[in-house]
């Protein structure tokens, strides 16, 4: 197929109009539009001030004029706005992703008849690559964003999750590594220099970025959902990792998923957060399941490996958990599904620019981040599997056989 970039496919989204920062973002938008305008028609040399200064015959109010053009295209104008553009072709014959992510799940992908998109977004010194699949007859499934490109488990988890309940995934390119020219890509979620300026792991503000990733939820209805794996334990308990049920903090407070039956692996090794928990876990039904396979999708069978302390699910809210009932519940019901969950209390001082903080930041909806451990596919697939059901969103299968038209 022959790839057709539509500058005017990425839509503003609607996700952002429920934001507080509404008159921040509009600034970001008159500079985004300005500058995609001048990389798109290189207005250098057809805007009259510039085309001006360039000739070398302004005078000081031209020249000031020129000046406060040029501040508003770069940015200069004091919300840290660098300017961005973004592409996004139409779908691609998958064999032409410069992808290891797409060649190692090329059978499956195109078995299933998966549409592949690429997207391009050119923010300051960043040209972000983003790999974007999508089924094709169920786009509106759940979307998975893959921040972190040496992250091989998570993507795997991610193309059969899309073949299993439609929706789609976008992965970000950053050659296989997990930062990009220096940049975290889960560190990289702001939309000013002042908001920027609160994260130590962002280099620069990326307003464009941000809302290219974000967009892609527009008009989808489901959380926002990321996958990410990580290192067995963590540096306080002799292991590699940085994310651990077991490293718990002021902010950061685990959850462990119950024990079920016939899982006598799951571990509630520190008996107090297990207390903690039993009367949120026993105070609310299981999730029931909806898978449609033997899978244990929803059901009370164990893998040990979910009790895990790699294996979790995070979460950020703005309050305690206990002063916030919504997420309290959805906690209380993850963890009767046998899942951990890591809960964060953003605050004033510990925004970070993940895609996480930043969700719950800007008041953008439910959001939830499967992390596992690198490797371990088939606990990762269990725990999309077990998430999806507690949240209600069946496999396609289900959603087939439960048609009324099929049944007799
Ligand atoms: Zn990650």
């Amino acid at each position: 197929m022959r790839r057709i970039d539509q500058p005017g496919r990425q839509q503003r989204s609607n996700v952002i109009d429920i934001d507080r920062d509404r008159p921040a973002l509009s600034a970001w938008r008159i500079v985004y539009e300005a500058r995609r305008a001048f990389t798109l028609s290189t207005a250098a040399r057809e805007t009259p001030a510039i085309g001006t200064l360039l000739k070398g015959r302004f005078r000081p109010l031209h020249c000031l004029a020129a000046i406060l053009v040029l501040a508003v295209l770069f940015g200069c104008a004091g919300d840290g706005s660098r300017g961005s553009s973004t592409t996004i072709s139409d779908c691609l014959e998958p064999t032409r992703a410069n992808s290891a992510d797409i060649r190692r799940n090329l059978s499956r992908i195109q078995g299933a008849g998966l549409c592949y998109r690429q997207q391009q977004v050119y923010e300051g010194r960043f040209r972000w690559t983003f790999h974007i699949l999508e089924h094709q007859q169920h786009p509106q499934g759940p979307f998975w964003i893959l921040p972190h490109d040496n992250e091989d488990t998570a993507f795997d988890v991610a193309v059969q999750a899309v073949i299993d309940y439609g929706g789609g995934l976008l992965a970000v390119d950053s050659g296989g590594q997990r930062n990009f020219l220096g940049q975290d890509p889960n560190r990289n979620f702001s939309r000013s220099q002042a908001e920027s300026r609160r994260c130590p792991g962002q280099r620069a503000p990326a307003p464009g970025y941000s809302q290219a990733i974000l967009d892609h939820y527009q008009d989808r209805h489901g959380p926002v959902l990321a996958l990410h794996n990580n290192h067995n334990g963590w540096s306080g308990n002799g292991g590699a990792g940085s994310i651990s049920m077991a490293r718990e903090s002021v902010s950061l407070r685990a959850y462990p998923g119950a024990r079920l039956n016939s899982n006598p692996g799951v571990q509630a090794s520190r008996s107090n957060i297990s207390g903690r928990n039993a009367s949120r876990i026993s105070s609310t039904g299981t999730s029931g399941s909806t898978g449609s396979s033997n899978s244990s999708s929803g059901s009370t069978k164990g893998n040990s490996r979910l009790g895990d302390e790699d294996n979790l699910i995070f979460v950020v809210g703005t309050a305690p958990l206990s002063a916030d009932p919504a997420l309290k519940r959805r906690v209380a019901a993850l963890n009767a599904a046998g899942l951990n969950v890591m809960h964060k209390q953003l605050n004033s001082t510990n925004f970070d620019c993940s895609l996480s903080d930043y969700v719950a930041r800007h008041r953008l909806g439910e959001y939830y981040n499967i992390e596992a451990e690198h490797g371990d596919r088939q606990t990762q697939q269990q725990m999309v599997e077990r998430l999806l059901a507690v949240l209600g969103i069946e496999r396609l299968s289900a959603q087939r056989r439960s048609s009324p038209f099929l049944q007799h």
